[in-house]
């Protein structure tokens, strides 16, 4: 049977709905995840997460059984709960759905508020988040979550208070950082959501944290609705799925939308919309840093002109690295995402690349062997294809759990562009080195009898 006619993913390219949203509660100050539904998907989140930041990551588990499937879960949940709370003792407690919890019908919210009456429970926030792993991917999962992370402390606008809201996609904690370096350097007053630059990628200290310190404060969040506008770092999110486009219906926040800052473009993208909505002068060591930038790009173009790639992994980070390649004259062959979504492929189709989203590692394997790119983007999801087609692979996304290191590394900004680019160049530059040294040893040498 034609493979595209099954239902079938094999090795999708992509994670599920509470993956996403454990990571967004990461980066809010002192808060704990509680998933709701069998114990397997809290250890899948925190297998992946803790190899791909090198970090302890906690995140608990209601370990629904067969009783709590047929009979109902809510024990299970309330007496989470209430071990979460003498365990950790945070500020925050996320709770997240799975696919049995969600499959069973289990009304969180219902069940959340019988425990705060009961257990008189004033001082923590308990805010609850559907996130069916069958529902979207990790990607709308974590959008989401933060979305409801907002509306849960913003359902009264509060005073205009001149912030810039900044929420941020799926980065590395070093991105995180250098978006914050740039608007220091403008001297910007904003709130920055969510911020685990800290919590997942900690300085080592002697004695164990259960939680972390960072993340982003709730009294600042409990702002969001009174700032003068907001910037989404992301132009593929669902407007249901938005925080930005939350805060600008239902409280009038100005929402401005970029890519994540990588390449020049982007970055370029994000630098102006900052100077439009201060009023301030772009700070003249980000023009340095620009130049610095496009000097790198002209002393590379002469080695990319030919290169080929193939691009996979979250829509977001897909799109911005499809740019760069394109902006340094390096040809995307496909960008792939396991999300289905319809603004990534019109975004990626008008820049004349084959898009492909709702995808497998599969087909994406498939692609790869027929179009023979040079050079392969993406997450370590990737890794059996670089390993069976011999083709290099550059990390970049989430997971990457093969290798060390992904938290530290900087792609964002006109410093991480140019690093990255940088990266790319070299493993273009060492596959050419190689190859010739190949074909001269095959044209020249072996053919005159040599061998
Ligand atoms: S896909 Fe469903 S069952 Fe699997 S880890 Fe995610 S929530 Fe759990």
């Amino acid at each position: 049977m034609n493979r595209n006619y099954v239902n079938l993913d094999v090795n999708p390219c992509k994670m599920c709905m509470p993956m996403g949203g454990s990571l967004a509660f990461k980066g809010i100050e002192s808060s704990m995840v509680l998933m709701h539904g069998s114990q397997g998907c809290s250890t899948y989140i925190r297998r992946h997460m803790a190899t791909h930041f090198n970090e302890p990551v906690d995140i608990a588990s209601t370990s629904l059984s067969e009783n709590g499937t047929v009979y109902g879960g809510s024990r299970n949940l309330k007496h989470g709960l209430m071990n979460v709370i003498k365990l950790y003792n945070p500020k925050v407690i996320g709770v997240l759905t799975t696919c049995l919890a969600e499959t069973i019908g289990e009304d969180i919210g219902r069940i959340i508020e019988e425990f705060k009456e009961k257990k008189d429970i004033r001082n923590i926030d308990i805010i609850p988040v559907n996130t069916p792993g069958y529902g979207a991917s990790h990607f709308e999962g974590y959008f989401h979550t933060m979305r409801s992370i907002i509306e849960y402390y913003n359902r009264k606008k509060a005073k205009p208070n001149g912030k810039v809201n900044i929420i941020i996609p799926n980065m590395t904690c070093a991105d995180i950082r250098e978006i914050k370096r740039i608007l220091r350097l403008f001297h910007v007053d904003y709130v920055l959501m969510p911020d685990f630059s800290d919590t997942l990628d900690a300085p080592y200290k002697p004695d164990y944290e259960k939680i972390p310190e960072g993340g982003t404060r709730i009294d600042v969040i409990k702002n969001m609705s009174g700032a003068r506008a907001t910037i989404e770092m992301s132009v593929s999110i669902d407007d249901r799925y938005s925080p930005g486009k939350y805060l600008e219906e239902e409280h009038g926040v100005p929402l401005y939308r970029c890519p994540i800052p990588i390449g020049i473009r982007n970055t370029d993208w994000l630098i102006k919309t900052l100077s439009g909505i201060t009023g301030k002068q772009i700070p003249g060591s980000l023009a340095v840093e620009r130049g610095r930038l496009l000097d790198a790009m002209i002393d590379s173009h002469k080695y990319n002109g030919e290169g080929t790639v193939a691009i996979f992994g979250d829509p977001e980070t897909v799109y911005a690295v499809t740019s760069l390649c394109l902006e340094n004259g390096i040809t995307p062959l496909i960008a792939a995402t396991g999300s289905k979504n319809l603004k990534f492929r019109n975004l990626i189709a008008a820049k004349g690349t084959q898009a492909i989203d709702g995808t497998d590692f599969e087909y994406v394997h498939e692609q790869v062997k027929k179009l023979r790119p040079h050079l392969l983007i993406g997450n370590s999801d990737g890794k059996i294809i670089r390993e069976k087609e011999h083709i290099p692979l550059i990390r970049i996304g989430f997971p990457i759990h093969d290798h060390i290191g992904a938290q530290r590394k900087l792609f964002a900004g006109y410093r991480g562009s140019m690093r990255f680019l940088d990266d790319i160049t070299n493993t273009l530059l060492d596959l050419k080195n190689e190859s010739y040294r190949q074909k001269l040893y095959s044209e020249f040498f072996c053919r005159q009898g040599n061998t």
